[in-house]
């Protein structure tokens, strides 16, 4: 099985390469679903940037992009549509849907950072590392990754899970949030879980950690057990929330999710 191998190297000149191609911080793909060749990306004519961001099946891969006009629906050339990482989960094979998560996510970074923070002038990539280096001024911003703690918290053969209410009608997951500036992960996860449900912990475990491309995160993922505290939901933030049996589960979050396998975890090991 080939790996996605994160490097920066520029490829050959005229060597092929895989290419990853947005309109701002949408993927375009072929009406199969397959990714789209240089040829078939020509309607959508030159003024694209691209960064190349590592290497899959021995071939390079690039991020190309175009920018987004004003109108928020995309005019597509025919064979072309937008592709999401959701809706191709199960459908491209792992090493590519990682490659697809670094694109993702810097697209979306280069469609935020096209002016310079400091002087404000234009900014370029630069060409043998990932970074937006401003014309002017030279000062360089770097892609954006924001942590997120997620917990899963444990009561006898109980869980807690949350409804937010920007979810899937119907779906519960493990509690989560930011991490803020100059805060630890641990203590995100604690202020986090106590914000949104009224409950405190104890045990904190570390479970694992995935980056997801909405837009720039990467979740970090613990379990942990119940210590104290009535749950109360946090207005605004959790729409419903509960202790949950493990044999009686709601709706869980997509499959491909750090939450859903920290669920499934817990749930396989408690059958062993
Ligand atoms: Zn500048």
């Amino acid at each position: 099985m080939s790996d996605f191998e994160l490097i920066y190297a520029r490829p050959e000149q005229g060597g092929a390469t895989i290419i990853f191609p947005f309109i701002g911080e949408t993927l375009l793909i072929g009406a199969d679903t397959a990714l789209l060749s240089a040829d078939a990306l020509q309607p959508l004519g030159d003024g694209w940037q691209a960064i190349h961001f590592g290497r899959l099946d021995g071939l390079p891969c690039e991020m190309r992009v175009w920018p987004q006009t004003g109108e928020k629906q995309l005019a597509l050339p025919e064979g072309m549509m937008t592709g999401d990482f959701r809706r191709l989960w199960g459908v491209w094979s792992p090493e590519y849907l990682a490659a697809l998560i670094r694109a993702r996510q810097l697209a979306a970074w280069l469609a935020h950072h096209r002016f310079c923070g400091v002087c404000g002038q234009a900014t370029k990539i630069h060409p043998t590392e990932p970074t937006c280096e401003c014309r002017a001024c030279g000062h360089k911003a770097y892609p954006r990754i924001s942590p997120v703690c997620m917990g899963l918290v444990l009561k006898g053969r109980t869980m807690l899970l949350a409804r937010s209410p920007h979810f899937a009608p119907g779906v519960y997951s493990a509690l989560a949030g930011f991490v803020e500036a100059g805060e630890s992960a641990e203590a995100a996860l604690r202020r986090e879980i106590f914000e949104e449900s009224g409950v405190q912990i104890k045990n904190i475990r570390w479970f694992g950690s995935q980056p997801w491309p909405y837009p720039h995160s990467l979740m970090l993922g613990f379990i942990a057990d119940y210590a104290s505290g009535e749950l109360v939901a946090q207005a605004g933030e959790i729409e419903d929330l509960g202790w949950f049996d493990f044999d009686r589960l709601p709706t869980l979050p997509h499959p491909a999710s750090l939450a859903y396998r920290m669920i499934e975890h817990v749930c396989r090991r408690t059958e062993d």
